[in-house]
C-alpha cells in the first residue's frame, strides 16, 4: 500500500521512537560538488553566484548562459549516472548510525522516482540503510502523511528553503535543520528563518538533534 501519494518508497515501519526525516542530495550525498564536476565533463560550468542552478550554468565553449531546459536535461543525466559521481557527505553515515540507535530514520528525496533503484544501491554502498521515499511532490504533505499526529519528536533535515517552509507549514512541531554540504553554497543560501538550525556539519547536527530528544515533552 502506498502511504505517501505521488511517491515511490521502501517499506516504512515506524516505531515509538523519535523520527528523523532526512533529505539526501547535499545532505547525506554530495550534490553540488560532483554536479559541478559533471557539468565541466559535459562542456558547462556552474558559477556559484547565488543559491540556484538555473541562471548560473554557462557553456564552456562560448560563455553563453545554458538554457533552463538544458540544465534540467543535464540534471537528469547526472541522476541517471549518480553512482559514478556522488559520494557521501563527511561523517553523515557515522552520525546517522549513532542516531539510529535511538530514532527512526527515513530518507525523503525530491529526486524523480525513476532513479530510485540506482540510488538505493548507492545509499546502501555507503552504509545508509534507511528506508527512502522518492517524490517530486511537496515535502510538507509527505512528512505529515508519515508522522501524522504521533506524539514522538520529529526532526526534518534539508538543504532547500522551500522544503523547510513546506514542512514547517504542515508539521509545525518539527525541529528544522538546514544542512548544506557545499561551503560556497551554504554561504549563499537564503536565511531560512529564526526557528531553523543551521548546523556547520553532521557532528553539529547530531548534537542539536540529541539535545532536542533530551528535552522534556512540550
Ligand atoms: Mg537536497
Amino acid at each position: 500500500m502506498k502511504l505517501i501519494p505521488d511517491a515511490e518508497h521502501d517499506e516504512l515501519v515506524l516505531t515509538d521512537r523519535p523520527l528523523i526525516v532526512c533529505d539526501i542530495d547535499e545532505v547525506v550525498l554530495e550534490f553540488i560538488t560532483p554536479f559541478q564536476a559533471f557539468l565541466v565533463a559535459n562542456g558547462h560550468e556552474l558559477r556559484a553566484t547565488s543559491f540556484r542552478l538555473n541562471g548560473n550554468v554557462f557553456s564552456l565553449a562560448d560563455g553563453s548562459e545554458t538554457p533552463n531546459a538544458e540544465v534540467a536535461r543535464l540534471e537528469e543525466a547526472f541522476f541517471a549516472a549518480q553512482d559514478a559521481w556522488q559520494t557521501p557527505v563527511p561523517r553523515a553515515a557515522e552520525s546517522l548510525e549513532r542516531l539510529a540507535r535511538d530514532a527512526d530514520i527515513v530518507f525523503l528525496t525530491a529526486m524523480p522516482p525513476r532513479h530510485r533503484a540506482l540510488r538505493r544501491g548507492l545509499l546502501s554502498k555507503y552504509g545508509f540503510d534507511y528506508p527512502m521515499i522518492a517524490t517530486e511532490a511537496a515535502k510538507g504533505p509527505a512528512v505529515s502523511a508519515l508522522h501524522g499526529e504521533r506524539p514522538q519528536r520529529l526532526v526534518f533535515i534539508d538543504d532547500i528553503f522551500i522544503n523547510l517552509n513546506s514542512v514547517r507549514s504542515h508539521v509545525p512541531q518539527a525541529l528544522l535543520l538546514n544542512l548544506i554540504a557545499n561551503d560556497t553554497f551554504r554561504a549563499l543560501a537564503p536565511n531560512p528563518g529564526d526557528d531553523v538550525v543551521l548546523p556547520s556539519d553532521w557532528p553539529h547536527a547530531e548534537e542539536v538533534i540529541r539535545a532536542h530528544f533530551a528535552q522534556a515533552p512540550d
